[in-house]
C-alpha cells in the first residue's frame, strides 16, 4: 500500500508518518497550547525521514529499551531482597 517515494527516505518512526504527533499533556488538559498534537520532532511534520536519521531513531529507541528493561530488571531483584 505505502510505496517507497524515495530509497532514502523512510516513513517516520516517531509518528508513523502522520507529521504530528501526541504532545505531552495530550488533548483535553493540554497546556502547551498544542491542542493535544505538535508537529513531529523527528520529521518536522514531514511524515518521512531520511534513512540516516531513521535508522538513528531506531539504535536509539533499542538502546533506551534496553537501558529501560535493565533498570526495571534491577529495580525488581532490588525490590525482591528486603
Ligand atoms: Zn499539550
Ligand atoms: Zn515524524
Amino acid at each position: 500500500m505505502m510505496e517507497d517515494f524515495d530509497e532514502d527516505f523512510c516513513q517516520c518512526p516517531r509518528c508513523s508518518g502522520w507529521g504530528f504527533i501526541d504532545c505531552h499533556c495530550g488533548g483535553d488538559l493540554c497546556v502547551c497550547d498544542n491542542y493535544g498534537e505538535r508537529d513531529c520532532p523527528l520529521c518536522y511534520g514531514e511524515g518521512e525521514v531520511s534513512e540516516a536519521t531513521y535508522i538513528a531513531y531506531q539504535e536509539r529507541q533499542s538502546e533506551n529499551a534496553r537501558l529501560w528493561s535493565e533498570a526495571m530488571a534491577k529495580r525488581d531483584a532490588e525490590g525482591e531482597v528486603k
